[in-house]
């Protein structure tokens, strides 16, 4: 119980709680729609694909950590129930049923694009208000800039492959 700590947020301590309680669920089922998507990866450049996919799993695992640990600090309750991820979920979760790789690129470029939204969201609510709970947004904020740059870097390289494929074809 940190009383000062709590003391010190110049907002609705019940408004950080639930937006970070939003963004709990979303590092979880991000976490496992790469993790999976790691597992059953087809196609070229597939190793490639596959570490990086590794790579980006754990990074959400990290921050579903951060996240969980702010909202313990803040008195709130993390959201307990896995059943309950896509009801406070801003994202969603998008099943990679489809294992191609080109698919599966797409897929977590769209979850980026709104993990990118949904922190920089969390920034502009608590700035100034909330310099912890900002200082963790921004933390998470940088790494899922860098998860979009490196997955649409990997979709150029892919592409550039798929085409020659065509090319040597005809
Ligand atoms: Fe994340
Ligand atoms: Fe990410
Ligand atoms: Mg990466």
């Amino acid at each position: 119980m940190g009383t000062r700590g709590r003391e010190i947020v110049g907002m609705d301590v019940k408004k950080v709680v639930e937006i970070l309680r939003k963004a709990y669920a979303d590092e979880w089922l991000a976490y496992y729609q790469y993790w999976l998507g790691a597992k059953v990866a087809k196609g070229p450049m597939k190793e490639a694909v596959i570490a990086e996919l590794t790579q980006h799993a754990a990074d959400e695992l990290r921050h579903a950590d951060m996240v969980t640990s702010r909202i313990i600090q803040l008195g709130g309750t993390p959201v307990s129930k896995p059943e309950d991820w896509p009801k406070f979920s801003n994202c969603g979760y998008d099943a990679p049923e489809d294992p191609h790789v080109k698919t599966l690129i797409e897929q977590n470029i769209k979850g980026e694009q709104c993990a990118i939204s949904v922190y920089k969201n969390i920034m502009d609510v608590t700035a100034t208000k909330d310099p912890v709970t900002y200082n963790i947004a921004l933390q998470i904020l940088q790494d899922e800039v860098e998860h979009e740059e490196d997955l649409q870097a990997l979709q150029e390289d892919l592409q550039d492959v798929l085409q020659q494929k065509v090319g040597v074809g005809r």
